[in-house]
């Protein structure tokens, strides 16, 4: 591929000084990546540019039809000034995976991160150095021929945006509320639930809106089909500690392949704790909760890292786990993956990339 071209903005902004001005995900950076595809053609024209609104044809295939991926990763930068990726690499291989289920090209996932290291690089004095801070990136990819009869496109754009983000806990890990779902699902096998696509997120608001609305924090996703075993929660993955063994829900073909998953399994088996990707019923749960055997339970994700919960409910079932405090596996895998990101521990698995430093 051609070398990536650089336009830079004639008006900066202010970058934001305090982690409560950041939130998250409202405000973004000067620049973001950009390139085209076309069929025949394939990807051209990588560029750098001020970030800034598109312009598109209101008959865009992505706003009618939905077809568009996306990824989610961060920038850390350590005390030591160094910035860090995590497992980017991951991140570029699944948008590919999701790519293939929506039929959109795949892209050069080296490409892709020389491009996100050259951004952020460009964009270095936007990443956060508070404590539990980051930048957020966002890759994504959406069909933008001009046609509204249904197929898969022949042009498409993958771009990538930055945002600074505060921590995610402002006062330490707070175990959250979660309740089991019953009437609506989110994926099932042989859907989309293996893809990050935006459709996925559509399914999700409705039950997501109710939950907030009984005062809950997410709900926690059962199957499609039997409406038995337990597969997400929220936008994050399921894991559970039942007498002193780890379980979370096996990837079976509706369930998102979390990065921050597959890293807390294999620091969980270097850790020696026994882990197993199984079917996971919400019954069992009920059962050990009433024999003093479910332990913890939490979910993960790149936004929040280890989402501890301290109060599930099913049907009329209330279990509250540790007290409704943080459990110390919960606790062990989040100080372990943040030390990590941040540099503070020692990266033995190889998973941060080095971008610059500041
Ligand atoms: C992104 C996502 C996750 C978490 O994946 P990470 O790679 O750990 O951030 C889990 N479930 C869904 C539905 C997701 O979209």
């Amino acid at each position: 591929m051609t070398s990536i071209s650089v336009t830079l903005t004639g008006n900066p902004q202010d970058k934001p000084s305090t982690v409560k001005e950041m939130g998250f995900g409202k405000l973004f950076t000067d620049h973001m990546f950009m390139m085209n595809y076309r069929t025949g053609r394939g990807w051209y024209d990588p560029r750098i540019v001020p970030f800034g609104d598109l312009s598109l044809s209101p008959a865009s295939l992505c706003l009618h039809y939905g077809q568009t991926v996306f990824e989610g990763l961060k920038a850390y930068c350590g005390r030591d000034g160094q910035v860090r990726l995590f497992r980017p690499d991951e991140n570029f291989n699944r948008l590919n995976r999701s790519n293939q289920r929506l039929c959109i090209p795949r892209i050069d996932p080296q490409f892709c991160l020389e491009a996100l290291k050259q951004l952020v690089t460009l964009e270095k004095d936007w990443v956060p150095r508070q404590e539990g801070a980051s930048l957020y990136i966002r890759p994504f990819v959406i069909a933008t021929d001009p046609k509204l009869g249904v197929k898969s496109g022949d042009e498409y754009l993958f771009i990538i945006i930055l945002s600074p983000s505060g921590a995610y806990y402002e006062s330490g890990l707070e175990p959250v509320k979660i309740y089991v779902e019953s009437n609506y699902v989110r994926a099932v096998r042989g859907g989309m639930g293996e893809a990050k696509t935006g459709g996925n997120y559509a399914a999700s608001l409705a039950a997501q809106d109710e939950a907030h609305e009984q005062g809950y924090s997410q709900v926690m996703w059962l199957d499609g089909v039997e409406q038995k075993y337990i597969e997400e929660i929220g936008a994050m993955n399921a894991f559970f500690l039942l007498d002193g063994q780890v379980v979370t829900p096996g990837l079976t073909g509706s369930i998102l392949a979390g990065i921050t998953r597959k890293s807390v399994i294999s620091l969980l088996e270097r850790w020696g704790i026994p882990v197993a990707e199984r079917r996971v019923e919400a019954q069992e749960l009920v059962l050990a909760y009433e024999r003093g055997l479910l332990q913890e339970a939490f979910c993960t994700g790149t936004a929040a890292v280890i989402s501890p919960i301290g109060e599930l409910k099913w049907r009329e079932h209330v279990m509250t786990m540790n007290g409704g405090e943080t459990g110390p596996v919960a606790r062990r895998l989040y100080d372990a993956l943040t030390g990590i990101q941040y540099g503070t521990l020692p990266d033995e698995m190889g998973w941060t990339v080095n971008v610059c430093h500041i």
